[in-house]
């Protein structure tokens, strides 16, 4: 079993279903509200847990009942909490989607909340954590100099990392080239190499780009030919939180030595899994899943 390190955010995300979104100045009424907990950092130490890595989550929430379900929740996945810090400075982070049930369109604000105290100080005292892991997962949901301390902590004791730059802009690239693998999905590739295509920017970063491409798998570079990882034909019924899984396999695999090509193929299936059930986190399969698949 690897050891797997997640530094990132953690949100309650609030759902409320409506027929039609509101007009500005308009009052509608919805059907419901849905609670799940979210958060991209979140997510993906969940991902990693479900399939056996050895899980920790470095991140904060605040002092109120979000933060206590988010707390919960990663404690009943088998995540590890201890550098879970909480705050009285702001309350945790939550996501206010509405969703029309109309168009399947929906509207999205995001409150950062505590994640935004998800600072370089917190990335030096959980560092001791940092050292002891075999792949720490980063995302773009905490701020820039957090991701940067990560970075450096990790290449300076030669800790292997993931950057999932999501969501996309805001990165300069040299953070993202601090990276062990990074892994855009192709909007976020977009954002970064506005100018480039595909093949030339997984040229320009061998082994080290790794791009996801939703349905068909994911795409790399070694030698001098693209490589390219087919995903599983399946019947996709929410594709929210598909590259979290995928991340959280991918750490999970590598966090066990697996080859890359092999750690990829755990992530296509773990995250095609995924998409078969709603919800963010409530697809993500367990291990045996993911092998029956593979077999
Ligand atoms: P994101 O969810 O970040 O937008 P992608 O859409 O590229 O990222 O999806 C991430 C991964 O999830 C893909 O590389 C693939 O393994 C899997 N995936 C996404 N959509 C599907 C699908 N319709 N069928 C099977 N696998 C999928």
């Amino acid at each position: 079993m690897g050891k797997v390190t997640v530094v990132g955010s953690a949100a309650m995300d609030l759902t409320v279903h409506v027929h039609k979104r509101p007009a500005a100045g308009e009052t509608v009424i919805g059907s419901r509200l849905y609670l799940s907990p979210g958060g991209k950092g979140a997510n993906q130490a969940v991902a990693a847990a479900r399939l056996g890595a050895e899980t920790f989550f470095v991140g904060c929430i605040g002092k109120d009942g979000y933060g206590e379900m988010i707390r919960r929740n990663l404690l009943s996945q088998g995540v590890d909490v201890s550098w879970l810090e909480d705050t009285d400075a702001c309350g945790s982070g939550t996501a206010h989607i509405t969703l029309s049930e109309a168009d399947g369109d929906n509207s999205i604000v995001v409150i950062q909340g505590a994640n935004a105290l998800v600072n370089p100080d917190l990335v030096r005292r959980a560092a001791a954590r940092l050292k002891e892991s075999d792949v720490v997962l980063i995302q773009n949901e905490i701020p820039a100099d957090a991701i940067d301390s990560v970075l450096d902590c990790c290449r300076t004791c030669g800790v292997k990392t993931i950057l999932n730059p999501a969501p996309a802009g805001g990165l300069a690239p040299e953070t993202l080239l601090k990276a062990t693998w990074v892994i855009p999905n192709e909007h976020e590739l977009h954002a970064w190499f506005p100018e480039q295509n595909l093949e030339d920017v997984l040229k320009a970063y061998p082994g080290k780009v790794i791009v996801t491409l939703g349905e068909q798998g994911a795409v790399y570079w070694e030698k001098d030919a693209v490589v390219r990882i087919p995903s599983y034909k399946v019947e996709a019924i929410d594709t929210t939180g598909a590259g979290d899984t995928f991340v959280g396999a991918l750490g999970a695999a590598l966090s066990e030595g697996q080859p890359i090509k092999e750690a990829l193929r755990f992530a296509n299936a773990a995250a095609a899994l995924s998409v078969q059930q709603l919800g963010a986190q409530g697809g993500m399969p367990v291990r045996e899943e993911v092998e029956q698949l593979l077999k």
